[in-house]
């Protein structure tokens, strides 16, 4: 089954062209935001609207099948923050250009997904000067 051109254009207006994780606007990226299983097909996720995501090509590459992570501060198997059912600012917030994760799924996602790589926190010093709040 594939994704149809309908349902990756509903997934992009959704996410506001905003990955799902990070919050990266897609204007700001050379790469494409990509539409993703939230749980992949690997773990008999489905094709469902509420299982699809909008993400940017970092997010998703360090993502890859991978539903849980350790929570850095607990050690513990922890499920990864969920776009559908997680409300982003109650999970992540931003500080000093930094996602900061306020739960144990924000924590083991900003770990996984890499999110404070250089790179991705010069890009968001870029942002915020020219306006952008995640
Ligand atoms: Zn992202």
């Amino acid at each position: 089954m594939t994704i149809s051109a309908e349902a990756r254009e509903f997934v992009r207006r959704r996410a506001t062209d905003a990955c799902e994780y990070c919050r990266l606007p897609a204007t700001s990226s050379v790469l494409a935001h990509q539409v993703d299983h939230i749980i992949g097909r690997q773990h008999r996720g489905s094709d469902d609207l509420e299982n699809l995501c909008l993400c940017c090509i970092h997010c998703n590459l360090k993502k890859g099948p991978n539903i849980a992570s350790i929570d850095p501060q607990t050690r513990r198997i922890t499920p990864l923050y969920h776009p559908r059912q997680h409300p982003w600012f109650r999970h992540f917030k931003l500080a000093e250009f930094h996602v900061i994760g306020l739960s144990a799924e924000g924590r083991a996602t900003v770990e996984l997904l890499d999110m404070n790589a250089e790179q991705r926190v010069q890009l968001r010093q870029v942002l915020v000067r020219r306006g952008w709040s995640p």
